[in-house]
């Protein structure tokens, strides 16, 4: 027999199938040792077959299977190839995504335990032994029990009494369970009939994907539960993926009360062990259903019966790493693969998703009222520059100061949110709102402090930043943006008895960071949380009835072409925190750009209106989805090698361009808006597409360039151009 091997090495050079000779125990999918070069790595089997074309002289023999059961499903290698014939990576690179990164450094492995029992034959024992008769007491107790404990606790008897036969001692495989002792409280909801009905149509529907938009609160989440039973029901599997784990413990507590060990969770803040064993659970099929962000698309399961994205919006279902690859076109060809429903939810889908849902291609499901027809809260926009004329330069107004005294003193919580996304500066106009524009784009331009200049991601022009406003010729130009440490130290002052928590980067550090603040917010340990995107997200807080969005502009204003996108979206997403339960819910948001139609949709919960109004302005300005922004990076630590790579690849597209000149909206070579990055020097290709057809000839020229120290990659729609 000889076997098909990929080696473990992500480089172009060896990414090609290597023939083995090999015995009969070796199956596709299983990870082997091989000998390669004068080295011995670990490689893949792919395929396994009868003959070879490899003459027998060159032909080397794989050395032993690393595990004993094929790491890797039938289903895994095809889509492995779709992958990497998509994305154009190596195949290595594309199969790692397939395995948890502990088994590939080989330091983790399955932990066992020597469990002791009594055997059932009749044994005496002496009468001074004081120690065997209470071991044998304890055990006949408790049943069987852990070698080590026992050890500690009954020293030597143990040994004399396992040399006696009348204790057995046995391995056993034990599982490291990351949620231990935190069981939810179970709870059975009986579906309203619109969630009913939207679960029927989700699974009568012939169409593969199905669009839940439902506004925050609709109950999407128990719909979700529901399909996730059934398809358990019918014996089959389930992939239910989240924006960010970590930051949505309640729904993890829920999962686990409702579907127990069946579910097995995959994330980034687990330990290795942890994330080993859920990762094996499901692969020998004891859980069920694979739970987590992005990567737990690749979940080890078959026989998948239904694939849930939650907050389909969000940006990280979109890799950063390569293959960048998205969330929704792998579980398509999951879904596919295995005939089973793609589910995606959100109270604000994107405008691509929403495009294709009412384009027909997806089942569009709406759920328009909360849960027991609780009202939306309330939305106040403020405009902040009324405030600063009345010489309120601080970060409240006085609407959200009279706001927040009357949520405390009715003892109820409130959020704040401020919107930090990276540190790009921007400028505004203090007095009118202007913030500067890109005179061929329309984009936000951000400030670039080495420079002295202010740049357009999307074009390279560059502006200098003006002694006054353009727009109304005001000297109260000034950057935007408050920290949420200054946010909190001024609470203090207004507030001094309320009990304050702050939740961003800077606080959340480690594997329990988030957990630990939102649970003390749910538990009622606070009465305010300040905090960035990440408050933003699903959280429950049955208290909350007051919401504050501190600078609403922040986003609005981001050099992006989806800022507008964005920014509905947060606000709609923070808003929708407050008022969940009894008590109506309220939102405070501030703005020097009051008559901004996004933050009037999103005020009014008007997603339609939303849409068809940004939709229109991507047609007229062609951005996504009618256009695809590429850029070509190419980054590396030398300057001269980067620059010569950058001009062999530049000069191959600049061919592609020439022939098909009609598919480019922009093509270009420049800097990228950040120079370096970690040492490395960052050029790229922009280009903008009309049509999808260059780009498989854009990925070719990129995966065939081959540079020394240099890297070279594509995206597509980058969600940041810095
Ligand atoms: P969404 O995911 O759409 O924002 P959730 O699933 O979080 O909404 O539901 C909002 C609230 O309604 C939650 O507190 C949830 O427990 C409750 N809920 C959902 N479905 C039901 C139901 N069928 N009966 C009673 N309460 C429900
Ligand atoms: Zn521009």
């Amino acid at each position: 027999m000889f076997a098909e091997v990929i080696v473990d090495i992500a480089h172009s050079d060896v990414d090609k199938i290597f023939d083995y000779a090999c015995g009969e125990e070796i199956v596709p999918g299983m990870r082997v040792t091989v000998p390669f070069g004068r080295s011995v790595v670990t490689g893949f089997v792919m395929r396994v077959k009868e003959n070879t074309e490899v003459p027998p002289d060159k032909l080397r023999e794989v050395l032993r299977t690393d595990e004993d059961f094929p790491a890797l499903t039938a289903e895994t290698l095809r889509l492995a190839e779709t992958i990497t014939a998509r994305y154009r990576v190596p195949m290595a690179l594309t199969l790692r995504l397939f395995l948890p990164a502990e088994m590939r450094t080989g330091k983790v492995a399955k932990r066992y335990r020597n469990i002791c029992t009594l055997t059932k034959e009749p044994f005496t024992l002496a009468e001074r032994a004081k120690a065997q008769h209470a071991l044998v007491a304890y055990l006949k107790e408790v049943g069987e029990a852990d070698s080590a404990h026992l050890r500690e606790r009954f020293g030597a008897a143990l040994k004399t009494l396992q040399e006696k036969g009348i204790i057995l001692m046995q391995k056993r495989r034990v599982l490291r369970d990351p949620y231990r002792g935190e069981e939810g409280e179970k709870v059975e909801r009986k579906l309203t009939p619109l969630q009913q009905s939207a679960f029927e149509r989700i699974k009568t529907t012939e169409k593969t994907v199905s669009l839940l938009h439902g506004v925050t609160g609709s109950g999407k989440t128990e719909i979700y539960l529901s399909l996730i039973a059934d398809t358990l029901k019918a014996g089959k599997t389930a992939i239910f993926l989240v924006p960010e784990i970590s930051l949505t413990p309640q729904m993890l507590m829920q999962l686990r009360a409702r579907f127990g060990s069946f579910a097995a969770i995959l994330h980034s803040g687990l330990s290795a062990g942890e994330r080993f064993d859920e990762w094996m659970r499901l692969r020998e099929g004891s859980a069920r259903i694979a739970i987590g962000a992005r990567s737990a698309v690749f979940a080890p399961i078959e026989n998948i019966g239904i694939i849930v994205i939650d907050e389909e919006h969000d940006g990280s279902y979109i890799s950063e790493n390569s293959p960048r690859y998205t969330t929704f076109d792998i579980a398509l060809l999951r879904a596919r693969h295995n005939g089973c429903k793609l589910v995606l939810g959100s109270a604000t889908p994107s405008i691509e998703t929403y495009r294709r849902a009412t384009g027909g291609e997806f089942e569009l499901i709406k759920l328009s009222e909360r849960i027991n027809a609780r009202p939306m809260p309330e939305v106040r926009i403020v405009d902040m520059r009324r405030e600063v004329r009345r010489g309120n330069v601080s970060a409240f107004s006085l609407t959200l100061r009279e706001k927040l005294s009357e949520c405390l003193e009715k003892g109820n919580q409130a959020i704040l949110f401020l919107n930090r996304r990276g540190f790009s500066q921007m400028v505004i106009c203090r007095d009118c709102g202007y913030t500067a524009k890109c005179e061929n784009c329309d984009i936000s331009l951000t400030y670039h402090s080495d420079e002295d200049c202010f740049k357009c991601h999307y074009c390279g022009a560059r502006y200098r930043m003006p002694p006054a406003c353009p727009a109304c010729g005001g000297k109260h130009l000034g950057y935007m943006g408050t920290g949420t440490q200054r946010v909190v130290s001024d609470l203090k002052k207004l507030y001094p008895r309320a009990r304050i928590l702050r939740m961003d980067v800077d606080t959340t550090s480690g594997k329990e960071g988030h957990y630990r603040i939102l649970k003390q917010f749910s538990s009622r340990e606070a009465d305010i949380l300040v905090g960035t995107q990440m408050v933003a997200k699903g959280h429950d807080f049955p208290q909350v009835t007051l919401v504050g969005i501190l600078d609403a502009d922040m986003s609005l204003h981001f050099a992006d072409y989806r800022s507008g996108e964005r920014t509905f979206q947060l606000v709609t997403q923070v808003a929708g925190r407050s008022g969940r339960a009894q008590e109506p819910g309220e939102v405070v948001l501030q703005t020097y750009d009051p008559e901004n139609y996004i933050l009037r949709f999103a005020a009014h919960y008007d997603y339609e209106g939303f849409y068809a109004h940004e939709i229109s302005m991507r047609a007229a300005t062609m951005f996504p989805p009618f256009a695809k922004i590429i850029r070509v990076m190419v980054t590396g630590e030398d300057e001269k090698e980067t620059l010569e790579a950058l001009k062999a690849v530049y000069e191959k597209l600049q061919r592609v361009y020439a022939a098909h000149s009609e598919e480019f909206l922009f093509f270009n070579r420049m800097h990228s808006p950040i120079k370096r990055i970690q040492n490395k020097f960052r050029y790229q290709v922009l280009m903008r597409l009309t049509d999808g057809k260059v780009l498989k000839k854009i990925y070719d020229i990129c995966a065939e360039e081959h540079h020394k120290n240099v890297l070279i990659y594509v995206e597509e729609n980058p969600s940041n151009l810095s």
